[in-house]
């Protein structure tokens, strides 16, 4: 990408009034991270971001970057060019006739207002210098394929011919942390995923019950981690030693139930990790229905547990909508890597799918999980996977 600068646009930042200045500068800070190692200078304006870029490898890596970077509703290259208006009207129109587009149309504005041509005569300028070198050009000002804006400034013109969609969202660290639980399974990356592109940080926790599931897996969820380090470039894995609390259940708790009761300890192991990290929610990638446990009653008998809110990001999405997201994200071929997640391996022959809170809490009091939980927490070892 051949340009010289890219314009940041902020998107739904706009409606934030107070926070709007905050919100501005953690972009600026999230945006200069993205593209340190690069020779650009980054500067936070009051509606966009301006980068200035040293040449045109920078631009498409620069480019490449930001698209992982939430808040950018779009970034526009640009151009700057002299202010001589015969350097004007050939630079404008070569970027038209490089852009290999048959029809367009020219938007001018000017804040120097004592250039020798008013915004229309700028547009005139450049639209005859194109029609004139470009064969089969027309100008289309309804429905044009390109349209070319020139801002005539006081040192000197920028001009742009078109703009990338961003991620959206919020930028990161501006509106929270969630304690994500991860699976090595297809859904929870996909809500991981989600999650960040929203804006919101992840700290993520597994729960593992060796020797039921085998080492692998935590390779195998670094390598998912890896997969989402564009976005958030540290992301802390809090790997829980399970195998106790998940016997215990086994041995005291009716089969049906083993599955609703494991989900609550999980939470409540979850909940008790989001309060000590100062996370402000704890999420999954539970979509309704499509399991014994992911019926709403067994929810609303799992988030019983916690006053955390509990993110469900995929919580409507079909399944094939999901694993095309996780194909996209690159996550999917890790995802479907063999491995036996501890839900697997004590699956229930009959997984009670309206699961009784008293029921639950009767089987709960049969043995000491409180203490389990502590020993639990104590035991976990984190991880850390970073760009
Ligand atoms: P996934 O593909 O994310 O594993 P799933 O459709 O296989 O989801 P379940 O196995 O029922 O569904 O898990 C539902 C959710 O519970 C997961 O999306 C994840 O958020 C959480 N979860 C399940 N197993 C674990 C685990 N071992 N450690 C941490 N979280 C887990
Ligand atoms: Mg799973």
């Amino acid at each position: 990408m051949n340009c010289d600068y890219l314009l940041i646009h902020y998107g739904e930042l706009s409606t934030k009034g107070n926070n709007r200045r905050e919100f501005i500068s953690i972009l600026t800070r999230n945006v200069k991270r993205a593209l340190s190692g690069l020779s650009v200078e980054v500067n936070g304006r009051r509606d966009h971001i301006y980068v200035k870029l040293n040449g045109q490898k920078e631009g498409e890596e620069a480019v490449k970057r930001l698209l992982c970077v939430p808040g950018i509703i779009k970034i526009s290259p640009g151009y700057e060019c002299g202010k001589d208006v015969e350097e004007l009207a050939e630079f404008g129109a070569k970027l038209i006739l490089d852009s290999g587009k048959k029809t367009f149309k020219v938007e001018a504005s000017r804040a120097d207002k004592g250039y020798p041509l008013d915004s229309y005569g700028v547009c005139r300028l450049i639209a005859d210098r194109a029609l004139k070198e470009g064969k089969g050009l027309s100008v289309d000002l309804h429905h044009p394929e390109l349209t070319l804006r020139v801002q005539v400034r006081e040192g000197c013109c920028y001009l742009s011919t078109g703009s990338i969609k961003g991620l959206g969202g919020y930028p990161l660290g501006s509106i929270g942390k969630a304690t994500m639980l991860l699976s090595g399974g297809i859904d929870s990356p996909v809500a991981a995923y989600s999650l960040l592109r929203r804006g919101i940080k992840i700290e993520c926790v597994h729960f593992a019950s060796p020797p039921y599931t085998s080492e692998a897996v935590i390779d195998k969820l670094k390598d998912i981690l890896y997969l989402l380090t564009p976005y958030q470039s540290d992301i802390r894995l809090d790997v829980v030693p399970f195998t106790k609390i998940q016997e215990a259940i086994y041995e005291h708790v009716p089969e049906p139930y083993c599955i609703t009761i494991m989900r609550r300890m999980m939470v409540r192991i979850a909940a008790k990790l989001a309060a000590s990290r100062g996370s402000l929610a704890i999420a999954s990638g539970e979509s309704i229905g499509q399991v014994a446990s992911q019926t709403l009653e067994s929810m609303q008998v799992i988030n019983e547990v916690t006053s955390f809110p509990f993110l469900r990001p995929l919580c409507v999405s079909d399944k094939v909508d999901v694993i095309d997201k996780a194909k996209e994200i690159g996550t999917f071929d890790i995802s479907i890597r063999p491995f036996e997640d501890c839900c697997t391996i004590f699956k229930p022959r009959h997984p009670k799918t309206k699961p009784d809170l008293a029921h639950c809490l009767r089987y709960e009091a049969l043995f000491d999980y409180e203490k389990m939980i502590e020993e639990a927490i104590n035991g976990i070892s984190p991880i850390f996977v970073s760009r």
